[in-house]
């Protein structure tokens, strides 16, 4: 297909989600389909231009920024191929996980686990790690069976368990460093229900019966709220029904009015007077009441999320989050901190993927938030101190100080991916400030 056809958008700032990251790329395009994807890259490689593939800017570190040619995502989205006896899907890269899960319930399908929002795309998600809570059930990247990778030579790379294996380990959690990612394969189950139990509990019990909670329950997690001793804890569970979803009144009232409304208020008059900040914190963490309901997957796992915020979340052996977890409370108690937002945590089998923060070992995800433009710097240093020093591996996606000098060295496959980017790219056309902090080079 001629590069003509491709859709060129004149060359503006681009900006994340979060509005921290801004790029002012050389341009803008936005392919529609592999071909033409290849063709652009083909193009920029010749030109001299560095590439990069955007989602929806949701993530807060720089791994998306690029001043060479930027690829939208929006014109590659779309359902390719559906197969139930192999239990498998297979999307456009730049599908959104809205999209994913709405056609996955139109037809009595589901993913197994997913995160917290389904705004981003399939590519964005997978390429940074993005993962929910789950005992058994690991990352959206887990769930892959395939994809299809548009390498720097503008060559069209089919990948699997079966096809090119060593890179199918790699680039299921690429970063953005292996080429150009145009369609994903998930493996799927047949739609399934979730009793979902949210409940109030002291930190003190959390911390007493972490293990046992996240033993019993398929997928736990929590969150606490800094300045005060309390959680909120979440325990999802399969179940045979019937459904019985949280009513549309209670609903907009826990998960709009409460959650993104009056927190949102909150937060703003937390910012402008930041002594208040530990009465609204001891307010909000008792606002929400204990709820059961019982829903389809995606429903139960991801809420809105309107209230702009900064995050930073580490992945620590899951046998140091109790710990870790203590030390962050004494932190916040003994310094002059003040955290508006709380702090979630959740938890994630070993996987096989060289990049994921999961890799190898039993992990737990600590999340720490602050409200947009509440200076993050001390709270984000002083909680990354913490979780360094027990072999924290950072989100990719998520704001952290790392380089590659020590992500090697927290990655036992670190070497294994860094040998598939010098083979797939070594001039570096997929590089930006960000891959050379966290690869080296
Ligand atoms: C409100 C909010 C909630 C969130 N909730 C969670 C959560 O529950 N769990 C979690 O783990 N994370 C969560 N995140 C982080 C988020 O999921 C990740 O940062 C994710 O990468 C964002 O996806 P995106 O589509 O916006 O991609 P972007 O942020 O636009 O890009 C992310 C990376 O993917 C690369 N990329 C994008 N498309 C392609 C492609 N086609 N080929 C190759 N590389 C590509 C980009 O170059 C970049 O390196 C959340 C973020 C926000 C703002």
């Amino acid at each position: 297909m001629a590069v003509r056809t491709v859709k060129t958008v004149r060359s503006s700032v681009w900006r994340n989600w979060a509005g921290n990251v801004t790029a002012r790329p050389a341009r803008i395009v936005a392919p529609s389909s592999t071909q033409e994807l290849a063709e652009v890259v083909r193009r920029a490689a010749a030109e001299g231009l560095k590439v990069k593939a955007v989602g929806t800017g949701h993530s807060f570190t720089t791994a998306a920024a690029t001043d060479g040619l930027l690829i939208r995502p929006h014109r590659m989205a779309g359902v390719r191929g559906l197969d139930r006896g192999a239990g498998t899907v297979t999307v456009a890269a730049g599908t959104s996980l809205r999209q994913l899960n709405e056609t996955l319930s139109a037809h009595g399908l589901s993913l197994v686990n997913m995160g917290d929002i389904m705004e981003q795309t399939v590519a964005g998600a997978t390429s940074t790690g993005t993962h929910g809570t789950g005992r058994d059930s690991a990352s959206i990247a887990a769930q892959i069976k395939g994809l299809e990778l548009v390498t720097a030579d503008g060559s069209v790379l089919r990948c699997s368990a079966e096809e090119n294996p060593e890179i199918f380990a790699a680039a299921r959690i690429g970063l953005g460093a292996l080429g150009v990612v145009s369609e994903i394969t998930f493996g799927v189950e047949p739609e399934f229900l979730l009793t979902a139990r949210e409940e109030p509990m002291p930190f003190d019990r959390v911390m007493a019966d972490f293990e046992q909670l996240v033993a019993e329950n398929e997928h736990f997690e929590f969150y606490w709220f800094p300045h005060t001793g309390n959680c909120n804890t979440k325990r999802n569970n399969r179940s045979t029904g019937p459904a019985s979803p949280v009513g549309r009144v209670s609903g907009w009232v826990d998960d709009e009015l409460l959650s993104n409304g009056i927190f949102q208020v909150a937060c703003s008059v937390g910012r402008a007077v930041p002594a208040t900040i530990p009465g609204i914190a001891k307010i909000s963490s008792r606002a929400l009441s204990a709820r059961t309901y019982t829903d389809i997957p995606y429903k139960v796992f991801t809420s809105p999320r309107r209230v702009r915020f900064l995050e930073m979340e580490y992945a620590v052996p899951r046998e140091a989050a109790v710990t870790v977890l203590r030390e962050l409370k004494a932190t916040v108690e003994r310094s002059g901190l003040r955290v508006s937002f709380p702090v979630e945590v959740r938890t994630a089998p070993a996987d096989d993927i060289p990049l994921s923060t999961a890799s190898g070992r039993e992990t737990a995800y600590i999340a720490v938030h602050l409200y947009r433009g509440t200076p993050h710097r001390a709270y984000f240093t002083a909680a990354e101190q913490i979780m360094i020093a027990h072999g924290g591996r950072p989100h990719w996606g998520k704001l952290h100080s790392r380089d590659a000098a020590y992500l090697a060295g927290v990655y036992p496959r670190f070497g294994e991916f860094a040998a598939v980017r010098d083979r797939l790219d070594p001039d570096r056309l997929f590089t930006n400030d960000y891959l050379r902090r966290v690869l080296g080079d």
